[in-house]
């Protein structure tokens, strides 16, 4: 008989027809007469509860109903007479597909999140972890339809490149040479490596995104990207997920637009689809999720200069406000806690923040005509800090060649950039959003490391 999904079982009123169920015992509970045991098949966050007459099977098999054991359960659908639940199944046959001894990590409710990470593998048959990544699994749909429904096409970039991308972050090599035996990186002939020179995993795919956008009009990139940063906070991934729109004839203020339109299409989307999970969470991880995610929707983000910024920051330290990271004013870089104070703090909404200096931000970026500042805008979010980068791009040919030279890089390395403000060049803009960031967000997890399946942070590529 074909089994019947526990999310599809819940929802039936197909009472008195024999279904069969399949998935893992989450609880087995018994009394003299009638044992009942908790299945979830990952369908849903809730499982379905089946009822088990003591007399109808043997003890030998009930031993074996242990939690985190496969089952398969023929039975009838019956009306539930137990509060929160609408059905449950009067088991007629059980099965044990798979038996799980008492060592299994699993086991124990409430353990830690750090227990867990060693249990990558495994804990995605907790409760929490089906969560996480059927909201992993939504936010992923929405974006590709966010996009798909406003004209813009989805588009690949390389995940092996010899681009740096304006060094936004430390790169892992790519290579087939053995290094350990062709000596240190100057005496390393490239030319005889895979590609013919030194290639490494991208750190961002904008620069490429900038090529398709000048050409389809508005694409994105939705891809993995990689940083060798060693930076053990619980926002930095070696290895995440980055979403990067880039778009012809778009000015700040539209790209400010895009952001917040498209993040808040985001969270409400989660609201709309994800309705039992965002409830588990908001009842286990954090109880102000869900008023968080409806606040952000409704809420218009506040724009802010950098430099205004600055001053309320500056204010805040004159009025005794304590920060691990000085605030040396203007020219600092944010850090997050500094951009946590503006959206939690000061507004109490999210930020996007624009017209940065010049020197703290990369070289793509659109000088205004103050000379000091560029048209980036990013988005400071509640306790995220910075979950999307964007800016207006540098279209005047000169003017970013001059900004190359000034930085002392390589003209050579970016010809084919170049080119595109060299024939036919048009004003664009574009951001990224690390993915994981937004699931940070939506689902109220603390460590970015709980929202992707296989975390690759320092000294960790486990599976
Ligand atoms: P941060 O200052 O937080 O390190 P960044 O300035 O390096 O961020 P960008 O280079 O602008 O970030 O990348 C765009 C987006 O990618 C960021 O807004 C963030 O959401 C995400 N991001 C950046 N680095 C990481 C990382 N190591 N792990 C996960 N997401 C990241
Ligand atoms: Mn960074």
């Amino acid at each position: 008989m074909k089994r019947t999904k526990v999310i599809d079982i819940l929802k039936s009123e197909d009472y008195g027809k024999t279904i069969v169920a399949k998935g893992w015992v989450r609880t087995h509970r018994a009394s003299k007469v009638v044992h009942f045991i908790a299945l979830n098949d990952g369908s849903t966050i809730h499982n379905v509860q089946i009822v088990a007459d003591t007399d109808k099977f043997d003890e030998e098999l009930f031993k074996q109903i242990t939690t985190g054991a496969c089952l398969s359960v023929e039975g009838e659908l019956c009306k539930s007479p137990a509060a929160g639940q609408a059905s449950e199944i009067h088991a007629a046959k059980i099965e044990i597909l798979g038996p799980c001894p008492g060592d299994y990590p699993m086991q124990k409710k409430g353990q830690s999140f750090e227990y867990m990470r060693q249990y990558a593998h495994l804990r995605l048959r907790t409760n929490t972890f089906g969560a996480v990544f059927r909201i992993r699994h939504n936010m992923a749909i929405a974006i590709h339809k966010y996009f798909h429904d406003h004209g813009f096409y989805y588009f690949n970039t390389p995940i092996i490149t010899s681009s740096d991308a304006e060094g936004a972050g430390e790169m892992f090599q790519v290579t087939t040479l053995d290094l350990a035996r062709t000596g240190k990186d100057d005496h390393v002939a490239y030319d005889r490596d895979f590609f013919g020179k030194k290639t490494n995993l991208t750190v961002s795919g904008q620069l490429e995104g900038e090529l398709g956008a000048t050409a389809l009009g508005a694409i994105y990139t939705f891809g993995p990207t990689f940083r060798a940063e060693n930076s053990n906070t619980p926002r930095h991934l070696a290895e995440f997920w980055m979403i990067e729109p880039e778009v012809a004839f778009m000015d700040k203020d539209e790209l400010m637009d895009l952001e917040e339109d498209f993040i808040k299409y985001c969270v409400q989307w989660a609201l709309d689809n994800c309705q039992d999970d965002l409830a588990f969470l908001n009842k286990m991880i954090d109880k102000t999720l869900l008023e968080t995610l409806q606040s952000v929707v409704k809420e218009n983000f506040v724009r802010l200069s950098y430099t205004e910024g600055i001053e309320i920051l500056e204010q805040a330290v004159r009025d005794g406000r304590k920060f691990e990271f000085p605030v040396t004013g203007w020219g600092m870089d944010l850090a997050s806690e500094h951009e946590r104070y503006l959206v939690e703090e000061y507004f109490k909404r999210p930020v996007i923040m624009n017209d940065y200096p010049s020197e703290i931000k990369a070289f793509y970026m659109k000088k205004n005509p103050d000379g000091k500042t560029m048209q980036g805008t990013d988005v400071l979010f509640p306790r995220i800090g910075e979950i999307i980068g964007g800016s207006v791009r540098e279209e005047n040919y000169g003017k970013l060649l001059d900004e190359i030279h000034a930085r002392g890089m390589d003209e050579s390395n970016y010809s084919w950039y170049l080119d595109t403000r060299k024939y036919g060049s048009c004003p664009h803009a574009g951001f990224g959003l690390g993915f994981e960031r937004l699931i940070l967000f939506v689902t109220g997890m603390q460590n970015i490391r709980d929202v992707i399946p296989f975390p690759r942070t320092p000294k960790n590529a486990e599976f």
